[in-house]
């Protein structure tokens, strides 16, 4: 690493504040206009015909909502378990979850696939490339569904209503849009936390358009042809415009670029977008790898992110080197190392990455003026760093434009056109990758609501933020548990990691309740406190960071002040370390932090939320 002049990295940060400033809107969240289940921009275009059935009602052990990645996961532990009384709720049309919405044209996981796809080694699955195509991890998922026999267990195309606690009969009734009735004694959330429910651009006139428009996470193939792999035929007559340019938007561009007639992109804030590399696996290396590598490999890559001394970098690609928290010269016994000097290596090596990543916008782009646009200024942690190696070279081409809106977006959008500033440009189609709603309630994500003991809503329970042990369970709601959760959890880019040990932990106390006749658990609200503290002591939280970024989904659009940012009340040590917390738990604290209540006691009718306490 170089030394920087102090004064220039002063410069940059300047520079960083203004651009923030620019971007900072009094509407903040509220811009944005929620796409609602069933509504138009919602509509599932990869089933033609909804699938005609009888209304289904039936008892089962476990209901598990949601057949993605989480759902996918906790149904293997499931039968692992030998727990096979159970349903799996998908509203889709098979199971993928984020990867059955999203097949925009090059989709791809910019996480390494070695990492990334879940149960690897269980399922002898090499990946044909190291950064995995959208296509692949979907029929890697259906994949996982026929090996563990999930086809059976699923019921899709169906949309869960309401999950209602019922004390009587101390049993989880859940109703869909099918009609059908459910009633379980176990209900796991697994629909969705992080980035589910798409969301639109609140600019004005979008319903007035009379070309065709869709949310890049329900891409119209009927529309544009072609598939993910792009040759999108149907494009090339049309002009085309793009709203946003996040991570969804740099996949994107490069395959509407080489259709269209002509491709608008219109930008708000450049995304820093750094070099991808992709390569296919090699059938020789993969050979040589131990039984257990894939955990190891994860951990590592973990370690590093959180700035834990690794004595090598196993995945050594631009996550670590961007977000691989540079390591402070060792300090002598007894000294505390000065905190300052911490940060400022941190904010050299930041700057000096930046730095990098907008040389590389000079290197491709040939117009300075689109290569100024370009380049990102704020740190790196600020947005999801990209990585792409078509995105930039596509403003070389001559049927595309980027409009930059330095920061304030499409003022408004009419019949037949987009409108920014004094411009006005006519398109065929628009292409909102505008993004999700991040981290929001399991009923929100859903699009239904839960009711727990007394028939509180979860929403109302968390009102004042989540309260849970481990982000896995909450007090008032007996026998729920939630797979993948954000919030309360341990923060990672590689999401399949984390919600596998989750999956794994939740059927495993499943799996210990059931082995000591326990028919109801409920989480005792000392054990919410405790965590709550615990996760505050080990908290990595920076807010005065948070709040200098520029505007983004990671810091409520620019105010931090009002609401706690996704990522502020993680569990700071690291995934791993969360992971072997969890175990820990399962062989110590877990009986004492439970409210029990026995199938004896059921039998009576007498069962509560605390009807009996047992303690093994
Ligand atoms: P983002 O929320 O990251 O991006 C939305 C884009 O829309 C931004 O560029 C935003 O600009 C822009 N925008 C919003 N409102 C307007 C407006 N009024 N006018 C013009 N532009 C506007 O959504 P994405 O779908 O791109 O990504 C969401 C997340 O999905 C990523 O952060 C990542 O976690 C995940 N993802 C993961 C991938 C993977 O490989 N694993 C691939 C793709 C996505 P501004 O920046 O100014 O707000």
């Amino acid at each position: 690493m170089t030394d920087l002049p102090t004064a220039s990295l002063d410069n940059m940060k300047k520079r960083y504040r203004e651009e923030r400033d620019r971007r900072l809107r009094a509407d903040g969240e509220d811009q944005y206009v929620a796409i609602e289940p069933n509504s138009e921009f919602d509509a599932d275009p990869y089933v033609h015909q909804v699938e005609r059935r009888e209304a289904i009602s039936e008892n089962v052990e476990v209901l598990v909502i949601g057949g993605g990645i989480a759902g996918l996961q906790t149904a293997v532990n499931l039968r692992r378990a030998e727990i096979d009384d159970f349903r799996i709720i998908e509203k889709g049309g098979d199971f993928g979850g984020t990867w059955y919405w999203n097949r925009y044209p090059g989709i791809a996981c910019d996480v390494e696939s070695y990492i990334y796809l879940p149960l690897i080694e269980d399922m002898g699955y090499m990946p044909k490339l190291r950064y995995s195509t959208g296509p692949e991890i979907l029929d890697y998922c259906r994949s996982i569904a026929k090996h563990f026999s999930l086809y059976e267990k699923a019921i899709l195309q169906t949309r869960v209503l309401e999950a209602r606690w019922d004390a009587t009969d101390c049993r989880w009734v859940v109703t869909s849009d099918r009609g059908d009735t459910f009633s379980a004694r176990h209900l796991i959330l697994a629909n969705g936390a992080l980035l589910h429910r798409p969301k639109l651009a609140g600019i004005s006139g979008i319903e007035t358009f009379e070309g065709h428009s869709f949310h890049s996470s329900r891409w119209d193939y009927s529309y544009t042809g072609g598939d993910p792999q792009g040759n999108l035929n149907g494009l090339r007559n049309k002009r085309v415009a793009i709203i946003g340019t996040g991570a969804t938007a740099i996949q994107i561009v490069p395959h509407i670029a080489e259709a269209a007639k002509h491709l608008y992109v219109v930008q708000r804030t450049p995304s820093a977008v750094d070099v991808r590399n992709n390569s296919g696996t090699s059938p020789e290396w993969w050979s040589t790898l131990e039984p257990g590598w894939q955990r190891r490999r994860r951990a590592n890559f973990e370690a590093l992110l959180v700035g834990t001394p690794q004595t090598e970098d196993l995945v050594a690609d631009q996550w670590t080197e961007i977000w691989g928290v540079p390591q402070p010269p060792p300090v002598a016994d007894g000294v505390v190392p000065d905190p300052a000097a911490q940060r400022e290596l941190a904010d050299n090596y930041d700057f000096e990455q930046m730095e990098r990543i907008r040389a590389r916008v000079d290197e491709i782009v040939a117009d300075p003026d689109t290569a100024e646009s370009l380049k990102p200024y704020f740190t790196t942690h600020c947005k999801r760093p990209c990585f792409n190696d078509e995105y930039l070279q596509s403003f070389n081409r001559t049927n595309v434009t980027l409009i930059d809106t330095r920061g304030r977006g499409v003022d408004r959008i009419s019949s037949s056109a987009i409108h920014v500033g004094d411009g006005s440009f006519e398109v065929d189609c628009i292409v909102y990758a505008t993004g999700f709603e991040a981290a929001v309630s399991p009923a929100r994500a859903g699009g239904f609501q839960i009711y727990g003991r007394d028939g509180v809503s979860l929403d109302e329970r968390w009102r004042d933020g989540v309260k849970s042990l481990h982000g896995l369970y909450t007090h008032g709601f007996p026998n729920m548990f939630l797979v993948g959760a954000i919030r309360q959890s341990a923060l990672t880019i590689n999401f399949p990691f984390i919600v596998e040990e989750q999956a794994r932990h939740v059927v495993e106390v499943i799996r210990l309740l059931r082995a000591e006749h326990m028919v109801t658990f409920e989480l005792s609200e000392v054990a919410e406190r405790r965590w709550a503290l615990e996760i505050e002591e080990h908290s990595i939280y920076d807010e005065e960071m948070t709040q200098n970024c520029t505007p983004g989904f990671y810091n409520n659009e620019g105010d931090v002040t009002q609401q706690r940012p996704l990522f502020a009340d993680v569990y700071g040590v690291g995934p791993d370390e969360y992971t072997e917390l969890l175990a820990q738990w399962r062989a110590s604290g877990m009986w004492s932090e439970f409210e029990l209540g026995s199938a004896s006691a059921l039998s009576t009718q007498t069962v509560g939320h605390a009807v009996e306490f047992t303690q093994p």
